[in-house]
């Protein structure tokens, strides 16, 4: 495994980290997640991915009940929460957002769920804005302080808004946001590596990048249908299947199924050049896989090997073969 800073921070997480959304609580239950932790863990992965609204609160406990059982040292891993869309399927105003009230909460519910003393990442899930940006400072700051959190940061933001509570911090000697949860993949790049530019050296932002896979689409799997044992062939997420297979997407389905013969020139499978294709952005410091069973996690922290294969010279040919899609 490689570890990287994340941003400016001394914490090293490793460079695949490992995440829970619509997979623990729903498609893996306590048992096999206890599985994939146990796999993620053996290979190196320090960082597990989670939030109050996975799986309304269930997809904490599975990962908290499945640490439990492996007794992993806490010194020896980071787990994280979000919050912000709150827990329940209809929450009352105050069991939602980023007032001090609902981030106090949810952070004390994710600490019994997850069965941890400290969650050591800690993210406002989406900007709020109905609760001013001093009021999240103060809010996480004394979080912090409490010894509830390690970390704070922000899960797509737009930059002004980061840029505004760092600002914030700095000038009320309080701590201030350490990292950003992205999307970015090869279908979703702008906000990475344009957006947020200028955070990585102004305030020494960390990334931790969500869908490296776009929910499967990079994988090939959706090219001859929808499988029905897949994410987006599940019933209650029509509004994924749209967003990712919808007729606007076109051209990204054009660029996903040029990915296995790339692949297969490149000695590897399409969903582990799409992963080690974040990897090659330094300032990602951690890529967080998802997968639904431990076949597809195995294959995924093949990338790794991809990464420290592939030289320059292929990239340019991939990108150059991707882009023309
Ligand atoms: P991916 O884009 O990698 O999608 C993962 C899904 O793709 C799996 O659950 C599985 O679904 C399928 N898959 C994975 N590997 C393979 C494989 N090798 N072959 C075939 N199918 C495969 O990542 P996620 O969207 O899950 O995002 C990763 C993590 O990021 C999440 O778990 C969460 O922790 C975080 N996240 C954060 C967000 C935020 O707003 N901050 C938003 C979204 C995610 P299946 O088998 O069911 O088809």
């Amino acid at each position: 495994m490689e570890y990287r800073r994340l941003g400016s921070s001394g914490l090293k997480l490793s460079a695949l980290s490992f995440g829970a959304w619509v997979t623990f609580g729903r498609q893996v239950d306590t048992a096999a997640a206890r599985e994939m932790l146990a796999e993620a863990h053996a290979n190196g992965v320090n960082f597990f991915d989670n939030a109050e609204v996975y799986a309304h609160g269930a997809a904490e406990q599975v990962m908290g009940e499945a640490l439990h059982a492996l007794a992993l040292p806490r010194d020896g891993y980071c787990v994280s929460s979000k919050a912000y869309f709150g827990r329940l399927p209809d929450p009352a105003p105050t069991q939602r957002g980023l007032s001090r009230k609902h981030l106090t909460e949810a952070c004390q519910q994710a600490l019994r769920r997850l069965r941890v003393e400290y969650l050591d990442l800690f993210f406002c899930h989406r900007p709020d804005q109905d609760t001013p940006v001093e009021e999240v400072v103060i809010s996480m700051d004394s979080l912090i302080r409490q010894g509830k959190v390690l970390y704070w940061g922000t899960s797509e933001w737009p930059a002004a808004a980061i840029t505004a509570a760092a600002a914030f911090a700095r000038a009320e000697h309080l701590i201030g946001p350490q990292m950003e949860q992205p999307q970015y993949n090869l279908l979703h790049r702008e906000r990475v590596e344009q957006e947020y530019a200028p955070l990585y050296a102004q305030i020494g932002l960390g990334t931790t990048t969500w869908s490296p896979l776009a929910s499967g689409l990079l994988t090939g799997k959706y090219a001859g249908g929808v499988p029905e044992q897949s994410r987006l062939g599940q019933n209650d997420y029509e509004w994924l299947r749209e967003s990712v297979l919808g007729a606007d997407n076109g051209r990204n389905a054009r660029r996903a199924a040029r990915l296995p013969a790339l692949a297969a020139e490149l000695g590897c499978t399409p969903a582990q050049l799409a992963i080690a294709w974040c990897l090659r952005n330094p300032q990602v410091s951690t890529v967080i896989l998802g997968a639904s069973r431990v076949a597809q996690l195995r294959e995924n922290l093949g990338a790794l090997d991809v990464h420290q294969r592939l030289d320059d010279a292929a990239w340019r040919h991939f990108e150059a073969v991707f882009a023309a899609a």
